[in-house]
């Protein structure tokens, strides 16, 4: 059993053995990743130690007392928040070795080729065909949308149709995709922001070699459901000091500018710092339960609540600010590597935000996911379930 002691004296031998100063950041991610110390839940070999998820903490802690490099989770989140945990589940060993390493040392950043233009919220209705050949290869034809990071991303996951002749949600297939292979082309879209932080992609004739797929034939859906549990920890649920994250920026103006104080916002900025805290704290219980476990429906709850108070909370700042709250610095069309509302303008943060009840599953879906599978209510009429795909009116 790898208990705490065990990785503070792990965590030192790779300190004393790669010390950072002289350590070139790249070559002491790999040699972190090759001590178990990358995130210590995963199996020995790949990257971990088969200790509890919850000791992570104690490997941060000394790694960052010692001023060592990290792998800028912000910069990777697709990758480790979405691609790993559902290849570490459903691929093969040889799946396993080959993609871990390079994402988790940020060697490869990935993407995610889920929604597109007739399927977001009702993903399952997915129409990008992959074929099987002679040769066992697919080949994929069709078009993605939202596709963040996809101008950076090495990687992506995909999901696609392999089965047109069963209902939907079985004839899917998910597929580890080569975004350099012939056939990917990326487009930009330009947000509301200015920015274009996500893209189309069109797929055509794209190659993919069997070994490439997760999973089985026809249970892209299944294999969909780990990604899409994560990605709603991995938005909602991220670990936060004390006033942290969403409600920092507005406390700290609250602070320092006295002048732009009225009572009003006064009642709105108290009422909307104990809910942040109050999801704060529960995200650490979400994160508790993680320890044991695969996330389940509790991350669409937490992600819900993170959407609104992002949403309530930067347009109470940008009302705090007034005509500052609207400034911009810059409104040509960026290509960001990764999302960063940290030291971003409050009119950024106001715009960027409101794109947040909506990726990861739109707030009303995620209320109907919680109503379902959470409370047990009735679920939606459906009248799909049992048509082939084909025949599903379009
Ligand atoms: C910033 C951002 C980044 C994204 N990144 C990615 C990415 O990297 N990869 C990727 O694959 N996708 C990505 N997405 C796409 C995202 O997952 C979809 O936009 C989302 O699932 C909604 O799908 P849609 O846009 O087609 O809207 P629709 O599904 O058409 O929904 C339109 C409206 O109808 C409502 N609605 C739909 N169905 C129901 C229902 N059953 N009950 C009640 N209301 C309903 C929705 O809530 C919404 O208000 C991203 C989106 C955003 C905004």
């Amino acid at each position: 059993m790898t208990d705490a002691a065990e990785l503070r004296r792990r965590t030192a031998e790779l300190l004393a053995a790669e010390p950072p100063a002289d350590t070139d950041p790249a070559d002491f991610l790999k040699a972190r990743f090759d001590a178990g110390l990358a995130w210590v839940h995963y199996p020995e070999g790949l990257g971990g130690l088969g200790a509890p998820r919850s000791l992570q903490a104690v490997v941060d802690a000394e790694l960052a007392a010692a001023g060592a490099p990290d792998n800028d989770p912000r910069r990777i989140g697709i990758g480790l928040g979405m691609a790993a945990p559902t290849i570490l589940r459903y691929g093969t060993e040889e799946q396993k070795q080959r993609f871990l390493r390079p994402l988790w040392v940020g060697e490869e950043v990935w993407c995610q080729l889920f929604s597109e233009p007739g399927a977001g919220s009702d993903l399952a209705a997915l129409g990008t065909r992959a074929v099987r050949q002679d040769d066992g290869d697919w080949v994929v034809n069709g078009q993605k949308v939202w596709t963040s990071s996809a101008h950076v991303a090495r990687w992506a996951i995909l999901i696609a149709r392999t089965d047109p002749d069963v209902p939907k949600h079985a004839g899917i297939t998910y597929f580890l995709c080569d975004m350099t292979d012939p056939g990917v082309e990326v487009r930009p879209l330009r947000q509301i922001t200015g920015e274009a932080e996500f893209n189309e992609v069109f797929l055509t004739d794209v190659r993919i070699p069997d070994s490439r797929r997760l999973g089985d034939i026809g249970d892209g859906w299944r294999v969909a459901q780990t990604t899409l549990n994560n990605e709603r920890v991995a938005i909602g649920g991220m670990r936060l000091p004390r006033e942290g994250g969403m409600i920092g920026p507005v406390s700290k103006t609250w602070r320092e500018r006295p002048e732009l104080r009225t009572h009003d916002l006064h009642q709105r900025l108290l009422k909307l710092w104990v809910e942040a805290e109050a999801a704060r704290l529960t995200g650490e219980r979400l994160r508790q339960q993680l320890a044991v476990g695969q996330p389940g429906y509790e991350g669409s709850g937490m992600k819900l609540a993170f959407a609104r108070l992002n949403q309530e909370i930067s347009g109470l700042e940008v009302e705090l600010l007034g005509a500052e709250g609207l400034l911009y610095d810059d409104w040509t069309m960026r290509r960001p590597e990764l999302v960063d509302f940290t030291g971003r303008e409050a009119g950024y943060r106001y715009l960027r935000s409101k794109g947040n009840s909506i990726e990861g599953g739109t707030s009303e879906v995620l209320l109907n996911i919680v109503a379902e599978r959470v409370l047990g209510l009735p679920s939606e009429p459906r009248t799909d379930k049992d048509v082939a795909w084909k025949d599903l009116a379009r």
